[in-house]
C-alpha cells in the first residue's frame, strides 16, 4: 500500500470506530433527557457493549498494524522513512493517534472491566449516601476506588507522581509540577480581593434573581441568547436536564441542555451561555476530520475555556447587558420593569464564599477548585487516608473561603467526580478560566472593535474568531502550543487576575491602593 493508501485505510477505520461512541453518546444523551425512568439497568448494558465494541476494534491488530507502517510503536516517533513524506497534519493525526493506541493499550481488559463496574457501583452508593448525608457508606466504595485509579497511574506510567497519569488524560501534557505554582500565585490575587470585596461597603441585592420568573420565557431567553451567539440549531439542539452538558456525535449534530428554576433565574440563562460555548467548540471541529484525534477536541482545559469565555468574559460583562437588559426587561416587565441596569449588572456579578463549587462565582470557584486538588492529590499518592477525607475537606474549605460545612452532603460529598473516578479532572476546570482570559485578551488585541460588537450583540466576529484560532484545529496543537501560538505568551494567570481586578474594583468600589 503507498502512504497515502494507508493513511486513508487508517483514517476510515478510525472513522468506524467513532460511530460505535457517537451511537454511545446519543444513548447517554437520551439517558440524560428522555430515557423513561425504568430503563436504567439495560441502558447501562448497551452503553457497556458499544463502549466494548469501541474499545476492542481501536487496540486491534488491524490498527495496529496500520499504525506500524508510519510509526514506531514502542517510542511513537515517526519512521524515518516516512518523516518526509508526511506534512504536518497527517503527522499530527499519527502523533495523537498513537497516544491514544498506546494509552488503550497499556491498560489490560480485566482492569477496565473491573474499573467500569465499581465506578458505576459508587455512583450509585455516592448518591444514596448525599442524599442521606452518610459518608460512611459511601467509604468502602471510594476506597476500592482510590486503589484502582492508584493501580492505573501504575499501568499507564507516569514521572513524578501518579497523579501525573490521570491529569494527563484530561490535560494532556499538565503536571503537578506545573500546577502547584501557578495555583499557589493564583491563590495569593484571589485572597487578598476576596479580602478586599468583603470588606466593600458595596453590597448587590440579589433578591431581585430570586423573583418568580415565568420557566418557558427563561429557556426561550436562553434559546435566543445561543442563536445569537452563533450556535448553529440545524445543527443542534437544546433540552433540559438535571445537571447542564454539552454531547456532540459530529460538527453538524452538538447538543447543549440547560436546567431551569422558576426562583434562580442567572441558572437557566448561564447555563445556556456555558453550554453555548462548548456547543460552538463541537460545530466548529472539522468535519473532514471527523472520527480522527483532529477532529476532536484538545482537552477538557481547552473545552472548558471555550464555555467560561462565553459565560464570563463576555456573558457577565457591561457590554454584554448594555444590549440584553432592555430585552430581558421586556420579557421580564414585571419583576425587572424598576430595576436599573447597574443593580442587575452588580446582583449577576456577586462574589460571596460559599459551600457547593457548582454555584460558586467567577472568584472563589477556583478556590473550591484548589482545594479538590490538594486532597486529590494527596489521596492519589497515598498521603492521605480515605476516610480521613471529611474531616481535611472541611478543614481546607474553612482555610481557603472562610466557611464550614454543616454536614458532608454540603461537604465532601457534593462532586459527582470521584464516584466515577474522575481523579485529574477538577484541576481543567481552572485552567479553563486561565485558558479563556488568556484568549479573550488576544481577542480584544486583535478586534479593537470587539467591546462594541458585544454591546450591540455582535458576536459572529467573535465566534469566527475562536473558530479559526481554536476550533478548526482539534487536536492538531496541544493545550500548551495552541496557547502559545495565539496569544504568544505561556500559561499564565495575570489576564485572568486582571479582569478580575478590573472587574470588581469598579463594581465593588475597592480602594485600588492595595492592588497590584
Ligand atoms: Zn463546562
Amino acid at each position: 500500500m503507498t502512504t497515502a493508501a494507508s493513511l486513508d485505510s487508517l483514517k476510515s477505520k478510525l472513522r468506524e470506530i467513532h460511530h460505535l461512541h457517537d451511537a454511545a453518546a446519543v444513548l447517554s444523551w437520551d439517558q440524560e433527557t428522555y430515557m423513561p425512568a425504568g430503563s436504567g439497568g439495560i441502558r447501562a448494558e448497551q452503553l457497556a457493549t458499544l463502549q466494548t465494541l469501541a474499545h476492542n476494534q481501536f487496540v486491534s491488530p488491524e490498527v495496529e498494524s496500520l499504525l506500524g507502517t508510519f510509526i514506531d510503536l514502542d517510542t511513537g516517533s515517526i519512521l524515518p522513512n516516512q518523516e518526509t513524506t508526511l506534512d504536518d497534519t497527517a503527522q499530527a493525526l499519527l502523533r495523537e493517534t498513537w497516544r491514544d493506541f498506546s494509552r488503550a493499550r497499556k491498560l489490560p481488559s480485566a482492569f477496565v472491566n473491573k474499573l467500569e463496574r465499581e465506578c458505576s457501583l459508587a455512583q450509585q452508593i455516592w448518591q444514596e449516601a448525599r442524599k442521606t448525608n452518610d459518608f460512611q457508606r459511601f467509604l468502602p466504595n471510594l476506597e476500592r476506588l482510590v486503589r484502582l485509579k492508584q493501580q492505573e497511574a501504575e499501568y499507564l506510567g507516569y514521572i513524578e507522581s501518579p497523579y501525573n497519569a490521570l491529569l494527563d488524560t484530561f490535560e494532556p501534557g499538565s503536571t503537578v509540577a506545573q500546577l502547584r505554582p501557578l495555583f499557589a500565585e493564583l491563590r495569593t490575587h484571589l485572597i487578598r480581593l476576596l479580602g478586599q470585596i468583603r470588606n466593600s461597603p458595596v453590597q448587590p441585592n440579589t433578591n431581585l434573581l430570586t423573583q418568580s420568573f415565568d420557566t418557558s420565557k427563561q429557556v426561550d431567553f436562553g434559546r435566543l441568547v445561543l442563536k445569537q451567539m452563533g450556535y448553529n440549531f440545524q445543527r443542534g439542539r437544546l433540552d433540559l436536564s438535571a445537571h447542564p452538558f454539552t454531547t456532540a456525535f459530529h460538527p453538524t449534530d452538538a447538543r447543549v441542555t440547560t436546567r431551569v428554576f422558576e426562583h434562580d433565574m442567572p441558572s437557566c440563562l448561564f447555563s445556556c451561555i456555558h453550554e453555548g460555548g462548548h456547543g460552538l467548540y463541537e460545530q466548529g471541529l472539522s468535519p473532514q476530520q471527523y472520527g480522527t484525534p483532529l477532529g476532536e477536541a484538545i482537552s477538557l482545559g481547552i473545552h472548558e475555556s471555550q464555555s467560561r469565555l462565553w459565560e464570563n468574559s463576555v456573558g457577565r460583562s457591561q457590554a454584554f447587558w448594555k444590549y440584553y437588559y432592555p430585552k430581558l426587561q421586556e420579557t421580564f416587565p414585571e419583576q425587572l420593569g424598576a430595576v436599573q441596569a447597574d443593580e442587575f449588572y452588580l446582583a449577576i456579578n456577586q462574589v460571596v464564599p460559599s459551600l457547593i463549587r457548582v454555584e460558586a462565582d467567577e472568584l472563589t470557584y477556583n478556590l473550591h477548585i484548589m482545594v479538590r486538588f490538594e486532597i486529590e492529590l494527596e489521596v492519589i499518592e497515598g498521603r492521605v487516608e480515605v476516610d480521613e477525607l471529611p474531616e481535611i475537606w472541611n478543614a481546607k474549605i474553612q482555610e481557603y473561603l472562610g466557611v464550614t460545612p454543616s454536614n458532608d452532603a454540603e461537604g465532601v460529598l457534593q462532586d459527582v467526580h470521584w464516584s466515577f473516578g474522575a481523579f485529574g479532572y477538577f484541576p481543567t476546570y481552572t485552567l479553563g478560566n486561565l485558558y479563556a482570559a488568556m484568549l479573550f485578551q488576544q481577542a480584544k488585541k486583535d478586534m479593537a472593535d470587539l467591546e462594541q460588537n458585544i454591546g450591540q450583540g455582535n458576536f459572529l466576529p467573535l465566534k469566527s474568531w475562536l473558530n479559526d484560532h481554536v476550533h478548526k484545529w482539534g487536536r492538531q496543537y496541544s493545550a500548551s502550543d495552541l496557547i502559545q501560538r495565539v496569544t504568544g505568551q505561556a500559561l499564565t494567570s495575570e489576564p485572568f487576575v486582571k479582569d478580575l481586578e478590573e472587574k470588581f474594583s469598579n463594581l465593588y468600589q475597592l480602594s485600588t491602593e492595595n492592588s497590584s
